[in-house]
């Protein structure tokens, strides 16, 4: 006994051939031979159907069908299909639209992955001469159980039941049929009943990696390394993002940084600064000899040429800024006040001090006014 066309369709008996023709589709995407190969329950409904929708779609065989059934139809010589190269080439329609479709849908469109960001924090020698680091992160790489498909290997996307592999539900106002996303499959137009197992359909996985960072010389805090590829991984065969490691450069106990130079407060003594001395002065490649003058300041600030930070993608290097702090002596011996006593006396006779030079010009000033 043959089964009801309108049965293996799954339509009521007065679908419109636009209902007959999604049915259709549906199954045969389905049971398509190329989707269940060996499958002898598969073929036979993909054979099935394509009888039914053979005989349904044509509204002469339709209008036997229904007044005869299927002697009807045998009266007139019709005998259905001898195989599916004879199916496949009387709805070609059909067929070449499955492939434009799995091409053209959701799933298959490829998307860039995210960009990440990495904080990295180093030291000040290692930002002035540069690193190597390995860095850990975690990103969605490609997953390698289902090469990205988001699928079970050996399962195939189906076309979604609820749209019929359109994306769009129309439903009808009067004259107008509105069509709005399909809610089933968010718009692909497929849904995945095998999702991997591996990554849950989505086609990518967390994993932690590391990657080998080099952070050229002169980096300073707030410097972006942009490292190409290693961002988030793409969907779909879209290319991944980038990784951006964010530099920040830990503080120094002596050294600090403006630009390319480097700065360095040296303190010295009131003896050393008035009487004229030669100090060491550490730098980032070693400890140099600086020549204090009589009569230095306390602020001055003597100048290492080349001796600062390797200009960033550029060529030479700043200047180590060395600044001189005077400092005052404290906790004086008996001995150190007596000379320190007579020392001011001396100052006094010679009025030279630099504070009585600072009252000079105050008076100065109050006599003008
Ligand atoms: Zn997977
Ligand atoms: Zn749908």
């Amino acid at each position: 006994m043959k089964k009801d066309y309108y049965e293996i369709l799954g339509v009521p008996r007065d679908a419109s051939p636009e209902e007959i023709k999604r049915a259709y589709r549906r199954i045969a995407f389905k049971y398509h031979p190329d989707r269940n190969p060996g499958d002898k329950e598969a073929e036979e409904k993909f054979k099935e159907a394509a009888e039914a929708y053979e005989v349904l779609r044509d509204p002469q065989k339709r209008a036997i069908y229904d007044a005869y059934g299927h002697e009807g139809l045998s009266s007139q010589g019709f005998t259905g299909f001898t195989g599916f190269d004879d199916i496949f080439s009387t709805f070609s329609d059909i067929f070449d639209e499955f492939f434009g479709f799995r091409t053209r849908r959701g799933r298959e469109v490829p998307q860039s992955g995210a960009d990440l960001r990495y904080d990295l924090t180093i030291s000040f020698e290692e930002a002035a001469f540069g690193t190597q680091r390995e860095i850990k992160i975690r990103r969605a790489e490609v997953c390698d159980f289902c090469r990205g498909s988001g699928l079970e290997p050996g399962y195939q996307p189906e076309a979604c039941p609820t749209c019929g592999g359109r994306g769009q539900v129309y439903q009808t106002h009067g004259f107008f049929r509105i069509g709005t996303t399909c809610p089933h499959c968010q718009g692909r137009g497929v849904i995945i009943t095998h999702p991997c197992p591996e990554c849950g359909g989505s086609g990518r996985r967390r994993v932690e990696k590391g990657i080998k960072i080099r952070v050229p010389a002169g980096v300073d805090t707030g410097t972006r390394l942009r490292i190409q590829g290693e961002g988030e991984a793409g969907l779909h065969g879209g290319p991944p993002g980038d990784l951006y490691i964010v530099i920040h450069v830990k503080p120094h106990s002596f050294f600090t940084r403006k630009g390319d130079n480097i700065i360095c407060e040296v303190p010295i003594s009131f003896v050393q600064a008035a009487l004229g001395d030669t100090i060491d002065v550490p730098t980032l490649k070693g400890v140099e000899k600086l020549k204090i003058p009589p009569g230095t300041q306390s602020g001055k600030t003597f100048r290492l040429q080349g001796k600062g930070i390797p200009r960033i993608g550029g060529y030479g290097r700043g200047d180590q800024i060395v600044r001189i702090i005077v400092n005052t002596p404290t906790n004086l011996t008996k001995r150190q006040e007596e000379l320190l006593r007579e020392f001011a006396k001396i100052e006094e006779e010679k009025k030279v001090s630099p504070y009585s030079r600072f009252w000079e010009r105050v008076k100065e000033y109050f006599r003008q006014i």
